[in-house]
């Protein structure tokens, strides 16, 4: 068997390993594709090397696959069946589990960053990680499961409705995404975007895309909305320019919602959020509810997901698919990984 192994300092290579047999609830699963994600690129620039207890290490969480081999006393999954992977590792015994959620449990284990990830031929995961996929989602798509579940967590943060007017700051692949739950949900969405080619793709998937260094941003939103403001804004940028641009398009009594990660402090104008009374919600991960929502939403909508796969590179090029998801030029959207290319 091979996997992809992150060997820190801004490198990865093909290695050969032998797969954990699955033990007790567990499931080994055949993974079929893995996409980059943003904090895989924190990895990639050793941003996150106080995570690997020890290197050389398999990396990567948004993966969809077929079982393979089940361990004692996995009841739900047999071999064969199509999944995509929650990669959360969860203890069901913090505040948050025992609410019922696990997203952000206090004793999380983030699999793909805080261990073994999906890099590989087969990955050996609780059986509780896994998700169902139906027959009319294809691997390749179930592999968008994971991040389309953010934007679902997200958008149930903000406590939207359908009608609401919502404006989604940055369209990088978890903004488009956004964008395009926000709409599925119902909500009347408009982007902001600086990129030429960013705002090209989004307005290729029938979005209205306004860059605020042409067009005057809240004028726009302002008299979309008769004067009243947006309903809710999601800053997906991570840019100290999203978050001043934020507080200037809401009205009293809206929702922020910060969707990205924020790894250095930044500066937010609070007072401008206090003369609104206006609800800051933050949002991680996602909850198995999310991941449910998702799948239902890729079964429902009649979107074009491929539109989102700018290139899927064999097991052996995630050095390459780094380097493309980090190009400047913003041309990328999803690079996936075809982890069944070195079998
Ligand atoms: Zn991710
Ligand atoms: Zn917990």
């Amino acid at each position: 068997m091979k996997a992809n192994l992150y060997e820190g300092n801004h490198s990865f290579a093909l290695h050969d390993y032998e797969p954990a047999p699955p033990k007790a609830h567990e499931v080994q699963v055949d993974v079929a594709y893995c996409g980059i994600c943003g904090s895989d690129l924190h990895v990639y620039h050793g941003d996150y090397d106080y995570r690997f207890k020890s290197l050389p290490r398999a990396i990567g969480h948004e993966c969809a696959g077929i079982v393979a081999a089940v361990g004692e006393d996995v009841t739900g999954w047999k071999v064969g069946d199509r999944v995509a992977v929650c990669p959360l590792d969860y203890c069901e015994d913090c505040v948050v589990c025992k609410e019922g959620d696990n997203n952000c449990c206090a004793n999380l284990n983030f699999m793909g960053l805080d261990s073994w990830g999906a890099m590989c031929n087969r990955w050996t995961v609780h059986e509780r990680t896994l998700h169902r996929l139906p027959e009319g989602i294809s691997l390749l798509h179930g592999a968008l499961v994971e991040p389309l579940a953010v934007c679902f967590h997200a958008l149930e943060r903000s406590q939207s409705k359908g009608g609401d007017y919502a404006v989604v700051i940055g369209s990088g692949p978890i903004g488009l995404m956004t964008a395009l739950v926000a709409r599925y949900l119902g909500l009347q969405v408009v982007i902001s975007e600086v990129n030429p080619i960013r705002i090209e793709k989004a307005r290729q998937l029938g979005f209205t895309v306004v860059n605020p260094k042409e067009t005057d941003l809240r004028q726009y939103v302002f008299e979309a909305t008769d004067g009243v403001g947006a309903d809710a804004v999601f800053e997906v940028s991570g840019t100290q320019a999203g978050l001043d641009t934020m507080v200037e398009l809401i009205h009293p009594h809206s929702r922020v919602v910060l969707v990205a990660a924020y790894p250095k402090p930044m500066q937010l104008q609070l007072q401008r959020l206090f003369m609104k009374e206006v609800n800051l919600i933050i949002t991680r991960n996602y909850n198995h509810k999310d991941f449910d929502a998702a799948i239902e939403m890729m079964e429902a909508a009649p979107i074009n997901f491929d539109e989102l796969i700018t290139k899927v590179l064999p097991l052996d090029q995630v050095q390459q698919g780094m380097e493309l998801c980090g190009s400047p030029t913003g041309d990328v959207v999803k690079v996936m990984v075809d982890c069944r290319s070195h079998l």
